[in-house]
């Protein structure tokens, strides 16, 4: 990521409102199962206002001429994220948004700097949410995806090569969480009848890294 880091951030918001419209009804049905059925409709409201958040951001700096890094917008997006959304997953999605930008250094979008910046937002989750992986949780998607992002960073590659290496783990993670007793959450509630139903916040992460992988492979390649 260099200059397009900015849009990277921005288009990948963009996108993710239209993505997760999409997939609304099935986060829904996800979250029915062992949750409230509130999902899909909480990351889409979310998905909304951190998108618009960023893009009142961005006209108003066209005013006055200013720029904006990459971990502003995400901390602006982050925070608009959880003000609308509410929920569990408003202040776990939010904060993941935030903290990652918090993380992201003003002057460097560097790799090793993504790899921290996301590494700094899991813990965040485990941290706010009292979750490990294994617990069903939108942490066993996220979890393994960094993991492997970090592994293929320190082998040398990009963001973009090592985002696109990383999302099988993301992938495969949300789909192990069918296999998983909730022990977070609303779901937990329910304890074995959680089984053979993926996490729906797990789905999630897997919609929202695929959705950036998209920008960041025709941006960063
Ligand atoms: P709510 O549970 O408030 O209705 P959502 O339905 O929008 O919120 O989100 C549910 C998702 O949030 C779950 O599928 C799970 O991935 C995530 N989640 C809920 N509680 C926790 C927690 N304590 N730690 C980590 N993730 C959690
Ligand atoms: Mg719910």
């Amino acid at each position: 990521m260099d200059t397009s880091a900015q849009s990277v951030v921005v288009i990948s918001l963009h996108n993710a409102v239209g993505v997760f419209q999409g997939k609304e009804q099935e986060l829904g049905r996800l979250d029915a199962a062992a949750g409230d059925g509130d999902h899909g409709t909480t990351m889409v409201r979310g998905l909304m206002a951190a998108s618009a958040a960023v893009d009142s951001l961005l006209e108003a700096l066209v005013e006055t001429g200013g720029d904006c890094p990459p971990g502003e917008l995400l901390i602006v997006a982050g925070d608009a994220f959880a003000d609308a959304a509410g929920g569990a997953s408003g202040a776990l999605f939010g904060g993941l948004l935030t903290t990652v930008g918090r993380k992201l250094p003003v002057d460097d979008v560097s790799p090793t700097a993504v790899c921290a910046a996301l590494q700094a937002g899991t813990a965040m989750v485990a941290k706010l949410g009292k979750a490990a992986p294994g617990d069903k949780t939108l942490l066993d998607a996220l979890a393994p995806f960094v993991a492997d992002f970090g592994a293929a960073v320190e082998q040398g590659k990009g963001t973009a090569v090592a985002w696109h290496a990383a999302l099988p783990a993301a992938v495969t993670g949300a789909a192990a969480t069918a296999e998983m007793v909730a022990k977070r959450g609303r779901a937990s509630r329910l304890g074995e009848r959680s089984l053979g139903h993926v996490d729906p916040g797990a789905q999630s992460v897997v919609y929202l890294l695929t959705t950036f992988d998209a920008v960041l492979q025709a941006h960063c390649v």
